[in-house]
């Protein structure tokens, strides 16, 4: 079993990218005062410090939104807005730096779903059950199933060989959408068929990370898959998990099974 990595991993890697951009703003202002330089570089250059300093700004926001959010478990309202767009623009580059520094990228990508999902909780966002999406790969299906759950995922026979079947019955149960998807086309369709105001999403740390990306600024809870027989073949997701990801978005009252 992967070891779990540390939740402060994204945004110690998020503070990381911030220095570098300061040392670089820092670097682009040293070169304006050179003094063998024209009038035209030095012009060339306050533009690129310019440039570089608000993204610097973004990612100090970013990160300040990250870092108190988490902190209270409470968005900061005028925060939230900074901190999604700098998630967005440094996830390649928190990326880079990982590898850089010898870090799986899988760990940072878990880290980043680990921290999305505390501040998506933060958000405290109720949805009514039919505004909730329940999105999961087809490599939850059992490879040898002939049933065509990609079209419709009422085609599955229930007949307890995966966890298709058990995540449908809470599908009754709570009365939310659900869509069994082959990559991020057919997950991006789903979306914009049920238009969901809330997301619980299923797949491994590469599709869910993006998929969150992707789908921002609708709020996603992150379920990582389980793959005992390694990537893309009959994969399976822990029902707990899920379940509490669907209560995280329904009110108490719209719980329609609950006890
Ligand atoms: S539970 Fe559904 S999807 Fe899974 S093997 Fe059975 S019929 Fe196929
Ligand atoms: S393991 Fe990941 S990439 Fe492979 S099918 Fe499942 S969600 Fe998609």
């Amino acid at each position: 079993m992967a070891m779990k990595p540390s939740k402060f991993l994204f945004p110690a890697l998020l503070g990381g990218s911030l220095l570098l951009v300061v040392l670089l703003v820092a670097a682009t202002w040293y070169l304006i005062f050179v003094p063998a330089r024209t009038l035209a570089h030095r012009i060339i250059f306050w533009f690129a410090v310019s440039l570089l300093a608000c993204v610097a700004l973004l990612a100090a926001s970013g990160f300040l939104g990250m870092v108190l959010t988490l902190a209270a478990a409470r968005t900061c309202e005028p925060l939230q807005a900074p901190t999604r767009v700098a998630i967005n623009t440094f996830f390649p580059v928190i990326l880079a730096l990982g590898r850089l520094l010898g870090i799986s990228t899988d760990n940072i990508r878990r880290s980043f779903i680990e921290v999305n999902n505390q501040l998506v909780r933060a958000r405290r966002v109720k949805v009514l059950p039919h505004e909730l999406l329940l999105l999961v790969p087809h490599c939850l299906q059992c490879s040898e199933c002939p049933h065509k759950i990609t079209v419709h995922v009422g085609n599955c026979r229930r007949c307890g060989r995966c966890a298709i079947g058990e995540l449908l019955a809470l599908k009754d149960r709570y009365g939310f959408n659900m869509g069994v998807a082959t990559g991020g086309t057919l997950a991006r369709k789903y979306v914009r068929m049920f238009r969901p105001r809330a997301i619980v999403a299923v797949a491994c740390e590469r599709d869910l990370s993006s998929g969150i990306l992707d789908t921002n600024p609708i709020p996603v809870l992150g379920v990582v898959n389980e793959r005992p027989h390694g990537p893309c073949f009959n994969t399976n997701v822990s029902l707990a998990q899920v379940e509490g990801a669907i209560f995280s978005f329904l009110p108490v009252g719209a719980r329609r099974a609950e006890g």
